[in-house]
């Protein structure tokens, strides 16, 4: 592992090497990017390169060895969703007094604190702020630099301003990284006080030729759908489950052949009658949701003859038969009752019950 292992934004992470290179790192980092690009991957990697105890250097730039104590107690904490969900888990296993006083942080290495946001509101917390604050004075102990990586720019206003105070005097060995997907979100003082770099989406070629590594079993159309629907992200890339993709969209597509054709409703009850109540159903749900909207705006793409930018191009034939019938009008008003549907889902309404009406409403504007 080392720097090359980075896929894309060459001249970001160059920019952020050559800091390195010239010992002025900046003490607060905001990487900005889409979910998926690569922010907590490369906020990670600098950590080490700012802690490795072997350094070395490729293409003339700092590199990390990843194989010293520093570099591999950091690289623990890349599975961040495992470390998030076992930090969640092991505070539901405590006294309801002492589950209100804890914060979730993340740390595999004394002087490196990863700080997620807090369910169940899912922003930074002022407590956790407060952590940066009682340590962020000391000098490590066994890194040459603290680094604190906040991967969500959702603070409360509390802890905003706390953290505020703490960029106005960072002390001269410590990083703070921000990472978030729209940096707007923040503070305009907190971001006047650090460096952003942004991680941009990487074009479909890349990302095609990355999954050709990294998932050889797939067939090309599956990589080229893939590649298309995880918008240049790597990391959305190489977690895609497609199996329920391709599960949801079967589902997505009968509904709207049945809404589009007419008639018999069958087929639709018994499609919708497999999504039930209960958190499972309302993941597949949500899917399903998501995936009708993507068939939709396909269908738009089609329709107003723009088909390079359709999504699921491995079904393209279909979809284009499909446009045939499904005019502008009909499209904007399906999306409409989408959105009904997404906001019934918010008020617990019955979701098989919805779903039927969905199909149905479509059906009446076809
Ligand atoms: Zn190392």
């Amino acid at each position: 592992m080392g720097f090359s292992d980075f896929h894309g934004n060459s001249e970001t992470v160059h920019r952020l090497r050559d800091m390195l290179a010239r010992k002025r790192f900046p003490h607060a980092v905001i990487l900005s990017g889409a979910r998926g690009s690569g922010k907590y991957t490369l906020a990670l990697m600098l950590a080490q390169a700012l802690n490795c105890l072997a350094p070395t250097e490729t293409d003339g730039l700092p590199d990390f060895c990843s194989q010293c104590a520093n570099c591999r107690r950091i690289a623990l904490a890349a599975d961040l969703d495992a470390k998030f969900a076992e930090a969640v888990e092991s505070r539901e296993g405590m006294r309801e007094t002492d589950k209100k006083e804890t914060r979730l942080f993340v740390q595999t290495h004394p002087d490196v604190l990863v700080i997620p946001p807090d369910p169940p509101q899912m922003m930074i917390k002022v407590d956790q702020v407060r952590r940066v604050i009682e340590t962020i004075y000391y000098l490590p102990s066994e890194a040459r630099e603290r680094v604190y990586i906040f991967t969500d720019s959702a603070f409360m206003k509390e802890a905003a301003n706390s953290l505020l105070k703490v960029l106005e005097e960072p002390p001269e060995f410590a990083t703070i990284f921000l990472l978030s997907e729209n940096a707007g979100e923040l503070l305009p003082t907190i971001r006047s006080r650090s460096m952003i770099f942004a991680l941009t989406a990487l074009p479909v070629e890349e990302v095609d030729r990355y999954l050709a590594e990294q998932r050889p079993e797939w067939k090309p159309p599956q990589r080229a759908l893939v590649a298309r629907l995880c918008e240049g992200a790597l990391g959305r890339a190489r977690s895609f489950d497609l199996d329920a993709y391709v599960a949801a969209r079967a589902d997505a597509l009968a509904i709207l052949n049945s809404a589009l054709s007419g008639g018999e409703h069958t087929q639709l009850f018994k499609i919708t009658e497999s999504y039930r109540a209960g958190a499972e159903g309302r993941v597949k749900t949500e899917h399903l949701l998501r995936t009708l909207y993507s068939l939709l705006r396909d269908l738009m793409f089609i329709g107003s003859r723009a088909p390079h930018l359709v999504h699921n191009t491995d079904i393209q034939n279909q979809l284009t038969k499909l446009a045939d019938t499904a005019d502008f009008e009909w499209i904007a008003r399906a999306s409409d009752r989408l959105a009904d549907v997404e906001r019934g889902m918010r008020r617990n309404l019955l979701r098989s019950l919805s779903l039927d009406a969905l199909g149905l409403a479509l059906e009446k504007i076809a």
